[in-house]
């Protein structure tokens, strides 16, 4: 399950673990307050976090077209809505950055 962030203008940022089909929070669980999501970290846009190398190094370069590649796999299951899947392959995704 992706976790999302919010920011709450009375307590801050906060993490929240939900479904991809659950409404966005509006409301702080704290406060009550109005909140306002932020761009996931865990899900993010494609070439972000980890596993994304910027290089200029030639053999460094390929691994990390590699590796984008295979993080931008994480995110088309992402946006697919298939949580199964993108669970297996961001997994798998990190596996191989970890053997990389
Ligand atoms: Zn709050």
């Amino acid at each position: 399950m992706p976790i999302y962030e919010y920011r709450c203008q009375n307590c801050g940022e906060f993490e929240r673990m939900q479904k991809i089909s659950e409404e966005p929070l509006k409301n702080c669980p704290n406060c009550k307050g109005e909140v306002q999501r932020l761009v996931s970290r865990s899900v993010g846009i494609a070439f972000k976090g980890p596993g994304f190398y910027k290089t200029d190094h030639g053999t460094a370069k390929d691994r990390a077209r590699k590796i984008n590649k295979e993080r931008q796999k994480d995110n088309e299951a992402i946006l697919d809505g298939d949580i199964k899947s993108y669970v297996k392959q961001s997994e798998e995704t990190t596996r191989k950055i970890q053997e990389a």
